[in-house]
């Protein structure tokens, strides 16, 4: 798909914006052109692939994660574990991944969840890191809050810039924060550990417009070995068709495919964040307090995954 000749008039150009514009001689759209010329159909029920975009729509052998499950269903063991281990190996070798990729980075794409693989494969690090990838984390069986950090001489620290502050069971002191929105007040019971809460539309914001700002806070807290969490107040499967949520403004430009890309690279990318998304605000004021009172533990898990399997 790197010629960049016209299937309909074996025209050629030098690039795929000079194709794609010159399909207007042909009165047809891009998506029409590929879906005309280049038909791929899902596996499971022989749909043509929605196209989205080129890449997506060369890469995708499903419409729906959904789809995707149902086909999965059908298929031997053997089957399965190919394909699926499949979908690892190849994401690793097109974006370099170092990491096995995390719950969210999996949700995200056309992949079975962390769960799915760990059903069929027994474990699921154990399959990433016979493929390659490195280890962030290990699967949890419980987690605990430890006693000591029940007494009430330890707050929740909230920044002085935070619009909408979740509200806690402990006590709370206002102070302003480096970096997130959230803290603790024994920062060695945490690790470091800072929690940025962001609504569904803040979230949008901050990976679209507000990237770049966002990368330095990001690279902020890594010089001062801080662990930052980014905690959506909404659900990761929200997040990723914002696009039909009434609650969220029609006027947002980028994509859940352009947002969630860049998600992942940069969860491939520094070891010391992780994105969680959780439902609602009540969830979220339970969550910083379990993250603050866990021992550290958050550091060795993932904790989208440690949510959706209701432990966290
Ligand atoms: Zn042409």
């Amino acid at each position: 798909m790197n010629d960049y000749i016209c299937k309909v008039c074996d025209k050629e150009f030098e690039a795929e914006k000079q194709l794609h514009g010159h399909l207007r001689v042909h009165d047809l759209r891009v998506v029409e052109y590929y879906q005309k010329y280049y038909p791929r159909y899902d596996l499971y029920n022989n749909k043509i692939i929605k196209f989205k975009n080129k890449k997506q729509y060369f890469d995708t052998d499903f419409n729906s994660r959904t789809n995707l499950r149902l086909w999965l269903k059908e298929k031997s063991t053997e089957e399965k574990k190919e394909f699926c281990s499949n979908i690892l190996t190849k994401r690793k070798e097109e974006k370099d991944l170092i990491y096995s990729p995390s719950q969210v980075e999996l949700r995200s794409i056309m992949s079975p969840p962390i769960q799915y693989y760990e059903k069929e494969f027994g474990s699921y690090y154990k399959l990433c890191s016979g493929l390659g990838f490195k280890n962030k984390y290990i699967i949890p069986n419980d987690i605990v809050s430890a006693h000591e950090w029940k007494n009430p001489i330890y707050k929740i620290f909230i920044d002085t810039r935070e619009q909408k502050p979740l509200k806690f069971q402990r006590p709370i002191e206002v102070v302003t924060l480096k970096y997130g929105d959230y803290a603790f007040s024994s920062k060695s019971a945490t690790c470091n550990c800072y929690i940025e809460r962001k609504s569904l539309s803040d979230f949008i914001g901050t990976l679209s417009g507000g990237y770049e700002r966002f990368v330095n806070e990001i690279k902020r807290a890594k010089d001062d070995e801080s662990n930052l969490i980014i905690l959506v107040e909404d659900t990761l499967e929200n997040a990723m068709s914002f696009k039909y949520l009434p609650y969220i403004s029609k006027k947002i430009k980028a994509t859940p495919e352009f947002i969630f890309n860049r998600v992942r690279n940069l969860i491939q990318k520094h070891e010391h964040i992780q994105f969680l998304f959780v439902k609602g605000r009540r969830e979220s004021s339970r969550i910083v307090e379990r993250i603050f009172t866990c021992e550290c533990v958050y550091k060795k898990i993932d904790l989208q995954l440690a949510y959706d399997n209701k432990i966290l």
